[in-house]
């Protein structure tokens, strides 16, 4: 897609940062592009519109940039998936590891419903760790605290070119990422 190289050359790479080694892709500049922004919005839009999405589920914090214009075009409803002791209503968490230690995600009891179908959004997929815990989140358990909804796909802007992904188990196998590299 011809939309992808403007994209693509939009992100800003930043070395070091937060600390040294990592190569830090910084979607803020793709932000103050409104035609990448609207491309990529665009290209979300297209892959979602006719799958029967009821939920876009958006990681913190740059999910919660891209997934509600997703949501609102394809008539879904943008659920949050936030870091620890942030939403102020009863919650489940799930809990990931870190390359030190461990993090967690939670989501409001009640936010999602029995039989929807939702599809996670983030900025970018590394390891994949966060996405399988927002998984985690949504599918069916023998926990009953799950109520049970199928994961689309995982959707992101960027993939790290150098790790490839163990399976994340969504209808659609493999996260689907705009294939910057
Ligand atoms: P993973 O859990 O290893 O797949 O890491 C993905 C998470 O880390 C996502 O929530 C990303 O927003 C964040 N992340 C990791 N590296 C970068 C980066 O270079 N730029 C922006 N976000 C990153």
């Amino acid at each position: 897609d011809e939309r992808i190289a403007g994209i693509a050359s939009s992100i800003r790479v930043i070395p070091d940062f937060p600390k040294p080694g990592i190569m830090f892709q910084d979607v803020t500049t793709l932000l103050l592009d409104p035609k990448a922004f609207k491309d990529t919005i665009d290209l979300f839009v297209e892959r979602y519109r006719d799958k029967n999405i009821n939920v876009i589920a958006g990681i913190e914090a740059r999910g919660f940039i891209f997934g509600p214009p997703i949501a609102l075009a394809i008539g879904a409803k943008f659920v949050p998936m936030r870091k620890p002791k942030k939403l102020p209503g009863e919650v489940i968490s799930e809990e990931y590891s870190l390359e030190y230690g461990t993090d967690k995600i939670e989501m409001h009891v009640g936010a999602v419903q029995a039989g929807e179908r939702a599809v996670i959004v983030d900025d970018l997929i590394a390891t994949g760790g966060t996405l399988n815990a927002a998984i985690r989140l949504l599918v069916p358990k023998p926990n009953a605290e799950r109520v049970g909804v199928t994961v689309v796909e995982c959707a992101c802007v960027i993939e790290l070119a150098e790790l490839k992904l163990a399976s994340l188990f969504c209808e659609f196998g493999l996260p689907y990422t705009l294939n910057i590299t």
